[in-house]
């Protein structure tokens, strides 16, 4: 084997590896939008799909629905619609502390 065939598959590994890598964390990073959004919404499955075809684009998109529009409970610690008077959860006003 040459050295240059040598460098020729090095370089074909290193870019299978790096295929294999950004595979797994795209993989990843789905499963944790669906779970990371299925603590405070029932609209998981859109938002999923969103993301694992428009990825970067959707991101922005992502994180402001997900901190403008919900807000933790003081008591129970739940995601819910900062729209809502109270926590649906446990009733809580949102506006108490
Ligand atoms: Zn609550």
């Amino acid at each position: 084997m040459t050295s240059e065939a040598g460098t020729a598959i090095t370089v074909i590994g290193i870019i299978l590896v790096l295929i294999l890598v950004l595979s797994v964390s795209y993989i990843w990073f789905l499963i944790w939008i669906w779970k990371d959004y299925q603590k405070y919404s029932e609209e998981t499955l859109p938002w999923t799909i969103g993301a694992a075809f428009l990825f970067v684009l959707i991101l922005p998109f992502y994180f402001s629905a997900r901190k403008n529009n919900k807000i933790v409970c003081s008591k129970c610690s739940k995601w819910f619609p900062v729209n809502l008077p109270n926590c649906p959860h446990c009733g809580r006003n949102k506006d108490a502390n």
